[in-house]
């Protein structure tokens, strides 16, 4: 009999009010079930809003750098229980055992980072233009909170969102993607732990259509931030534009590498490979298409290949293994029916591209990774998020072209270029428009103290991680201190005193 697990509210583990519930299976073999999971709607998050709304009433009012140190005291205790989390995550998510670790490692990052910012969490002064008058401005909280995550990175995501949300005085729902509900789970048992008062941290399971829409349309709910997809996250920006809702989107990518033919191929290859399979391609920032100078092209190719055929497809605990599974069968599918639109579109495919099933695999969502060569700009291949081991290599006579095919995407997530000239690394810099650019590095491999985040219809603007992940849940408070003893009229009073 599968484990129940409960929602977290008001700092009780609950059912849902329905007594409703929904699986989750792991993705390596879909027999197993992890565990049933309450099936939640708006009742459940009617009564996660009430106790946010309770909770903030105190919990605005903890000093900053106190708040800082439950966070911090999350850190330790993800710190001590990381392998038992990033185990976890090879089963129910499915990413391989050492980039689970990496997953769990860039939530206690982001828990230390908050820990920091504690004790730094600076608002500015500023002269008045009128004397014996001072202007100030405080950062201050927006109240409750609403968290809708992805199942991709089941840990570091949520993290990204809840701490940076607490940190700033906010209470905070968390609704997590019912692929992953054990991770979430496992994330609020540890924040528990670490002490927080009843009501600041709660989970809601359940569909996003009855969850998050109820999150969306809660009227006590001040801010969402959303992690998804663009289909998503344009539905969850509408319905917030109507609700006056603060929102903040990272959406979907298409984010390309570029190799001139100058650079360094086995560094390039190397890249290539932990971007565009890592994770199983289902990294919002995988490289899903390479752009090769025409005289790289087909020596890099064939090295590309090879290593991708020979890559250990296996069962993501195993730490020999390169390749996991992707997460359901119906993504499986979406990502076997791109592979037959490339063939149709006259791409040529060079390996992979169909489920593995061997041995171990037999009862998991697995795939071998496919290279896809001669694929021209404009193909769908090249222009939509596959979301899978899916590559697309583009052929490019010059640099011009290069960044050309690179930015002619509806996206600007992350990108890559591969070169020893110093000169047209930086004007890739400044030519290419995605959020984030590497230089002789893959399109993956944020950093959780630098902002992140994209352009075009990646998002709407903001940036979560480092120190921009903090505009997103505070409010500017500007306060005037007049200390003339008269009132003293902006705009008005225009002459120096003499
Ligand atoms: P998704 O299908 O858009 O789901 C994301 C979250 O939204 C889930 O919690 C989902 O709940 C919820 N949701 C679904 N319908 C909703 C609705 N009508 N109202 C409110 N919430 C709703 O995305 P995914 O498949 O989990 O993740 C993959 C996508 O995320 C990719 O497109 C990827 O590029 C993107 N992503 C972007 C970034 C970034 O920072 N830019 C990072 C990681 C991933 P259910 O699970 O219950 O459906
Ligand atoms: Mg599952």
């Amino acid at each position: 009999m599968a484990e129940r697990f409960k929602n977290y509210i008001g700092g009780k583990w609950v059912d849902a009010r329905s007594k409703e519930t929904f699986e989750s299976r792991m993705p390596a073999d879909w027999n197993n079930v992890v565990g049933l999971f309450p099936k939640s709607n708006k009742d459940d998050i009617d009564d996660a809003v009430k106790a946010a709304k309770e909770a903030f009433k105190e919990w605005k009012r903890v000093p900053v750098a106190k708040r800082g140190e439950l966070l911090g005291r999350v850190g330790d205790l993800m710190v001590k229980r990381k392998e038992e989390v990033a185990l976890l995550m090879t089963q129910e998510m499915g990413k391989v055992i050492k980039e689970a670790r990496g997953d769990t490692q860039e939530g206690i990052d982001t828990a230390y980072y908050a820990f920091g910012e504690g004790r730094r969490f600076f608002g500015k002064t500023s002269p008045s233009e009128l004397q014996n008058k001072v202007a100030i401005t405080f950062l201050r909280p927006i109240g409750v909170a609403g968290l809708i995550s992805p199942w991709n990175f089941p840990i570091a995501i949520p993290t990204w969102k809840m701490f940076p949300a607490l940190l700033a005085g906010n209470t905070v729902i968390l609704k997590p993607a019912s692929d992953t509900p054990a991770l979430a789970t496992k994330l609020v048992e540890i924040m528990a732990e670490a002490g927080f008062p009843a009501g600041v941290v709660n989970l809601v399971h359940g569909p996003g259509s009855a969850v998050g829409n109820a999150i969306l349309e809660h009227k006590d709910i001040g801010v969402v931030s959303f992690t998804g997809s663009s289909e998503v996250g344009r539905h969850i920006g509408s319905v917030c534009g109507k609700t006056l809702k603060r929102v903040s989107l990272e959406l979907g990518g298409k984010n390309a590498q570029i190799v001139l033919d100058d650079a360094d191929i086995d560094l390039a290859v190397e890249g290539v490979l932990f971007g565009a399979f890592g994770t199983a391609g289902q990294r919002c920032t995988a490289t899903s298409r390479l752009i090769l100078q025409e005289g790289i092209h087909d020596r890099l190719v064939e090295k590309l290949v090879k290593r991708a055929e020979d890559m250990k497809i296996g069962k993501p605990w195993d730490e020999s293994v390169d390749l996991g599974p992707v997460i359901n069968e119906s993504s499986m599918n979406k990502i076997l029916e791109y592979v037959e639109i490339g063939k149709k579109e006259g791409a040529k495919l060079m390996c992979g591209g169909y489920r593995y099933t061997e041995g171990a695999c037999k009862d998991g969502w697995f795939l071998k990774p496919a290279v896809f060569t001669e694929v021209k700009q404009g193909m769908r291949i090249e222009q939509e998020e596959i979301f899978g081991p899916v590559l697309s290599v583009v052929k490019v006579k010059t640099f011009e072209e290069a960044v050309e095919v690179l930015n002619g995407v509806e996206y600007g997530l992350s990108s890559s270029i591969y070169t020893k000239d110093v000169n047209l690394a930086f004007r890739a810099i400044e030519d290419i428009d995605t959020g984030i650019t590497y230089v002789n590095g893959p399109t993956i491999g944020a950093e959780c103290h630098m902002p992140f985040g994209g352009t075009k219809n990646t998002g709407n603007g903001h940036r979560e991680g480092g120190w921009t992940v903090y505009e997103i849940f505070t409010e500017q408070k500007t306060v005037y201190i007049d200390y003339s003893g008269k009132l003293q009229k902006a705009q008005i009073d225009v002459s120096i005193e003499k």
